[in-house]
């Protein structure tokens, strides 16, 4: 293994979700909805491959109708008006779009900015790209941003800092204060800002707010997003950047040489979904919450700690009421004796003990699902 890689092991959703079926357990580890997509979607993906002319290698950086579908969607979120051609790239979910932009953008030896706890594939990227992570850590029970930390952090060196709102694992939206002061520092040392609002729709207390529609913010901002968690299709793995284009030519420069272009007739696919009607998102929210409460009332009713979400799919607890050494220890007796599976989050923290009291679990499952796993949890815990 590369050097660039020898400190990474196979990720924690991968090695859980073999753990899960190995046990028979319910995998509430990896976020990944257990149904599928609208069918309306769907549809639309069979017919863009059956019809023909929708097969072969798309646009390196999207299919023009979806880039115009992006922008306005995009628009119609931050208010900012952007033009397709030169502002929109499609990747490969956004996990590409990350990888596109930070070794499109950042030189080997630069400094980013991450909160911790972090979503696992920050830090491989990071290495791979060459530059050197700087973590800023939120802890419970507010994950609130701790602001001396976060202005030591900024240096010379800084290129950019990496924000997630609404975040994975806490399930926190970042507040719009907060936002305002990573701005403010962005502007003062003039660095970039890498967005990952994945989870922009997935929001059920206070507002999703895009940095890039900070005043002086967007043309230092690449706000990325994806299909995959709003139309519950985390297979598609389409993705996009939105940047000016002074940051949207090293992003397209990576993207053509990581993957160069992204599934043609699933990209046509996505254009019919990001038209869906505001009534789509309003059922997703109704439909997720009720699947949030579920599970934090169960949660709360066994014992634990819980820090309520108020975006994402995802719930940080903490399990030290049960008396396990560590996460790990705690999530091999939840999949071995409990049958439940969940993620340890020491992973997401660059000092593993910063993690060891908290355990993450995901509700994007159906309810009859975490109705059983909040059971097993009361009867075998
Ligand atoms: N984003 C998903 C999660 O946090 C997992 C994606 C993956 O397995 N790489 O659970």
């Amino acid at each position: 293994v590369a050097k660039r890689l020898e400190q990474f092991k196979t990720t924690i959703f991968t090695e859980i979700s073999i753990l899960a079926s190995k046990h028979n357990a319910i995998n509430l580890g990896q976020g990944f909805p257990n149904f599928d997509g609208p069918e309306f979607v769907k549809n639309a993906a069979i017919e863009a491959i059956r019809d023909g002319g929708k097969n072969q290698y798309a646009r390196g950086f999207g299919v023009p109708q979806l880039n115009a579908a992006i922008a306005e969607s995009f628009n119609k979120e931050s208010g900012i008006v952007v033009d397709p051609e030169t502002h929109v790239t499609v990747t490969s979910g956004c996990t590409e779009a990350i990888a596109a932009t930070v070794l499109g953008l950042v030189n080997p030896g630069d400094e980013i900015i991450v909160f911790e706890p972090f979503y696992d594939s920050y830090q491989a990227t990071v290495s791979m790209s060459g530059a050197i992570l700087k973590t800023v850590t939120m802890r419970a029970p507010e994950f609130a941003v701790p602001e001396e930390e976060l202005r030591a952090a900024f240096s010379s060196k800084t290129r950019a800092i990496l924000v997630n709102t609404p975040h994975n694992p806490t399930g926190k939206v970042f507040p719009r204060h907060e936002l305002e002061l990573i701005a403010s520092l962005c502007k003062e040392h003039n660095t970039l800002a890498f967005c990952d609002e994945v989870y922009n729709k997935l929001v059920f207390k206070g507002e999703h707010v895009s940095l890039a529609s900070l005043d002086g913010m967007y043309e230092r901002t690449v706000t990325m997003n994806s299909l995959g968690k709003t139309f519950s299709l985390t297979g598609w793995k389409i993705g996009w950047a939105v940047a000016p284009p002074h940051l949207t030519r090293g992003i397209r420069l990576a993207h053509s040489y990581l993957t160069f272009a992204t599934a043609t007739p699933l990209q046509w696919a996505s254009v019919e979904a990001l038209r869906a009607p505001d009534s789509f998102y309003a059922e997703l929210i109704k439909s997720y919450s009720a699947k949030k409460d579920i599970l934090v009332e169960g949660l709360n009713s066994v014992g634990f700690e819980v820090y309520e979400p108020e975006g994402t799919y995802f719930v940080m607890v903490d399990h030290t009421p049960f008396g396990f050494e560590n996460d790990v220890a705690f999530c091999k007796y939840l999949i071995e004796e409990v049958g439940i599976a969940a993620i340890p989050p020491s992973v997401f923290y660059t000092n593993p003990e910063d993690g060891k009291n908290l355990v993450r679990f995901a509700f994007c499952k159906d309810e009859e699902t975490l109705k059983t796993a909040v059971e097993r949890l009361r009867t075998k815990l």
